[in-house]
């Protein structure tokens, strides 16, 4: 191959225990997928048809080692950056419309992410029509702790997710809320595009995402996969 530059090496998550690394390939992210968040955004939550946006594997800030801490560099263009707690679901086996009763075996394991975003700036893309690119997609956007095998997990139906900011509860739900389940998040992306190993989905947040300032650090915990603590520099 001749290439022009050198290629990147590929962004990778590492799994548990071993620490082989998986490498991404492409970040789906579900909007508005528990109640009570769709509510706070101002939006009466429905079940008519789910909607995706994406992040860069280059957004994100990944753990190497369980407990480790990551930092994250404040944005620019924003001044009202917010944390999503969310998990994080990684596909060991792509296809295309792919039923909601296999999803489960395309799974390979699950880890904690936060979606950052720029609110003020979706703000006014939302208000214009624009897509929410830039208010979702940019440097340091998607910090994800190390990936949990579902041989080790289990199938993660249910279980508590939480956000402390310095030690204050923020966020609080359970995974079973979520209006579109994984097996169906699954489902309908396959509908829409062919799925493919490496690929990671963002299952959404529930409600009470707030705002972060430089020198806070966001404690994420999720069951059964531990917690993921996130320094804003
Ligand atoms: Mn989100």
């Amino acid at each position: 191959m001749n290439l022009l530059f050198p290629a990147p090496p590929p962004i990778c998550l590492t799994i548990l225990p071993e620490g082989t690394l998986f490498p991404i390939r492409r970040i789906f992210c579900i909007g508005r997928n528990y109640e009570e968040h769709a509510r706070e955004m101002g939006v009466v939550p429905e079940r008519t048809m789910p909607f995706f946006f994406q992040k860069s594997p280059e957004s994100v800030v990944a753990q190497h080692r369980l407990d480790e801490p990551l930092t994250i560099r404040y944005p620019p263009a924003t001044t009202d950056l917010h944390y999503e707690a969310e998990l994080v679901v990684a596909l060991g086996q792509g296809g295309q419309n792919i039923a909601p009763a296999q999803a489960l075996a395309h799974i390979f394991g699950y880890a904690i992410g936060l979606d950052m975003t720029r609110r003020d700036l979706q703000a006014l893309l939302k208000e214009r029509r624009w897509p929410w690119d830039m208010a979702k997609n940019f440097t340091d956007s998607a910090p994800i702790g190390v990936l949990h095998p579902i041989a080790t997990t289990g199938e993660l139906d249910h279980g508590r997710i939480t956000l402390d900011v310095n030690g204050s509860r923020k966020q609080q739900g359970d995974i079973q809320q979520m209006i579109w389940s994984v097996n169906e998040m699954i489902a309908e992306l396959s509908r829409m595009i062919a799925l493919a190993p490496g690929d990671l989905l963002f299952t959404g947040t529930p409600a009470g995402v707030g705002r972060v300032t430089r020198q806070e650090t966001l404690q994420i915990q999720i069951e059964p996969l531990g917690r993921l603590e996130v320094t804003v520099v």
